[in-house]
């Protein structure tokens, strides 16, 4: 075992209690509740041990560089930015040809890097693709306002938790500009 100081998650801290933390990791686990704990596990064995697994236990889809927002802090709204960034929604088909190649292999996958993935026209679809093709965790962070995010799937599994703690979907707004 690698005895050197790796930090895990060093940008994430909670504020919740021990009991909500717990919660939560009930419900994003409870349709694979084994399976799920060897991940989180993973998580963070991997890297202490300097592990590299045959496929890595997250892949970071960016479904949509584009944003119905323009929060005046976000670099997405930048001259260079929009200068040098060809801003759009993912294809599709090239999702599909993704999960294809990593579902039933990659654990999670998080829709989202830069953009908000909820104004990608066929979000709800993308999310029912990757659920049915072998992807257990489906997440992605969102302000919540993109248009898709109200018809959820109810594929198995399937459990919504905005990054905003909101409980319900309001108009799009952002929260910190005007
Ligand atoms: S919601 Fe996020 S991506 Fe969109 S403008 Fe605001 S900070 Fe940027």
């Amino acid at each position: 075992m690698n005895e050197r100081c790796v930090p895990i998650n060093k940008g994430n801290y909670s504020m919740d209690t021990p009991e909500r933390e717990a919660r939560f990791h009930e419900y994003l686990g409870e349709a694979w509740p084994e399976g799920y704990k060897a991940y989180r596990r993973n998580w963070i064995e991997w890297a202490r041990t300097q592990h590299v697994g045959d496929y890595p236990l997250l892949v970071d889809l960016e479904l949509s560089s584009v944003c119905n927002l323009r929060c005046p802090m976000c670099y997405t709204i930048s001259p260079e930015f929009r200068d040098n960034v060809d801003a759009r929604v993912m294809d599709l088909a090239l999702f599909k040809r993704v999960i294809d190649e990593i579902g039933g292999k990659v654990p999670a996958v998080r829709l989202s890097l830069r953009g908000e993935s909820t104004v990608h026209p066929q979000f709800v679809d993308c999310v029912r693709y990757a659920k049915e093709h072998g992807i257990r965790e489906v997440s992605t962070l969102t302000h919540g306002g993109g248009g898709a995010v109200a018809p959820l799937p109810p594929a198995p599994g399937a459990r919504v938790r905005r990054g905003t703690g909101r409980d319900r979907v309001r108009p799009a707004r952002c929260p910190w500009g005007p």
